[in-house]
């Protein structure tokens, strides 16, 4: 898109080789922005990019978000943080420092460029949250010494820093709640429950249920979040949110497990493996912020994004 200087706004997306900052740059990169990709390859990986290699708006940075970064832009997604348990849970301490001082140095370089800048915040702001459905209202009920901690907790600082730029420093702010998006591109070894299920059906494997599979998620197609996130960039400046993005159909995993076998086949067994601590019993997503701020809402229901991620992990099983 073309900026009010009349050359294509120069877009930079932090995690963009990962699973929703691909989706992201491709939608970017489609409407006629340059797009920017800042990536230490943590999580993501250079594959879910690398067909962009050649287009000649688009540009791959190697570079850790924890470290200052000196470019010009008009507008930053700040995505960069692994979002799978098994993955943040790795290396904690880098983790927070991802969260922390990650933002604060986008907010920094947002701040002398004059960049619009979003968050990629969570739900797990939330924690295990006591109000359901959760709306933006909702302060959260979060461990601050679990083993979710440094997310949790991580992300919340995030938008204490996002806030207080926007007080202190009059920057345009944008903080997106995310909650549990799936689709093509997660990586196989992710750990999160869409991708493990799906991989496992496939594979003839069990499917891992933590717990009694009672808890709940509410699962958001990767296309539907994406929208979400260009329109909350693009609303009025006086739109700092936070604003929940999410699909509020909600599932036990036993029931996403059934989802996955109907749809794979097979003869994939249940295997009942222990709850990791502080697992949120469950979570909804209430949209009505984004739906009467954004006019966004999700289009995509989950047996039909289910058939596309299942599409997706065949074809990449089968090495096409
Ligand atoms: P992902 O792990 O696939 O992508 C994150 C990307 O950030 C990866 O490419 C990773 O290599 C990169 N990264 C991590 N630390 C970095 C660092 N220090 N410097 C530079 N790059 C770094 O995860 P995702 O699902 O695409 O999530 C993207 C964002 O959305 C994250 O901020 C996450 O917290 C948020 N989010 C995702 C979900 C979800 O369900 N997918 C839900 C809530 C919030
Ligand atoms: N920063 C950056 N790129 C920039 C400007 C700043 O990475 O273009 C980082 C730098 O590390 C700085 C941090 O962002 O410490 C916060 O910037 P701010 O201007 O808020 O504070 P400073 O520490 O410079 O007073
Ligand atoms: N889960 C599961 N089996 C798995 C992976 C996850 O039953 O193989 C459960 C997990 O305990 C949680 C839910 O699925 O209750 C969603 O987990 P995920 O890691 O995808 O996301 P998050 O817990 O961060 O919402």
């Amino acid at each position: 898109m073309t900026s009010l200087l009349g050359r294509p706004k120069r877009v930079l997306v932090t995690g963009g080789a990962g699973f929703i900052g691909s989706h992201l740059t491709r939608r970017l990169l489609e409407r006629g922005d340059d797009v920017v990709v800042v990536d230490n390859f943590y999580s993501g990986s250079r594959d879910n990019i690398l067909e962009l290699r050649d287009e000649p708006r688009f540009e791959l940075m190697r570079h850790d978000v924890t470290f200052p970064l000196y470019i010009e832009v008009d507008e930053i997604y700040h995505l960069a943080c692994p979002a799978s348990p098994v993955f943040y849970q790795r290396d904690p301490v880098q983790t927070t420092k991802t969260c922390v001082h990650g933002s604060i140095n986008m907010l920094g370089l947002a701040k002398r460029t004059n960049a619009k800048i979003l968050l990629a915040s969570t739900s797990e702001v939330y924690g295990d949250p006591a109000v359901h459905p959760q709306e933006e209202s909702y302060w959260g009920n979060v461990n601050t010494i679990g083993i979710r901690s440094c997310y949790d907790e991580g992300k919340r600082a995030a938008e204490t820093l996002f806030f207080d730029y926007w007080r202190q420093h009059q920057l345009r702010i944008k903080v997106a709640r995310i909650f549990n998006t799936y689709g093509p591109r997660m990586a196989p070894d992710d750990g999160r429950v869409v991708s493990n299920f799906i991989v496992q059906a496939l594979q003839g494997q069990p499917l891992t249920i933590f717990g009694d599979g009672q808890q709940t998620r509410s699962f958001c197609y990767v296309d539907d979040l994406v929208e979400g996130l260009i329109r909350l960039m693009d609303s009025p400046d006086e739109v700092t949110g936070p604003i929940n993005l999410g699909n509020p159909g909600e599932f036990t995993m036993l029931e996403l497990a059934e989802k996955v076998l109907a749809l794979v086949g097979g003869d994939s067994k249940l295997e009942y493996r222990p709850l990791p601590q502080d697992d949120p019993v469950r979570r909804r997503p209430d949209i009505t912020r984004a739906q009467t701020t954004l006019g966004w809402g999700p289009t995509v229901p989950l047996d039909e994004g289910l058939a596309r991620t299942v599409d997706h992990f065949r074809a990449k099983l089968a090495g096409v």
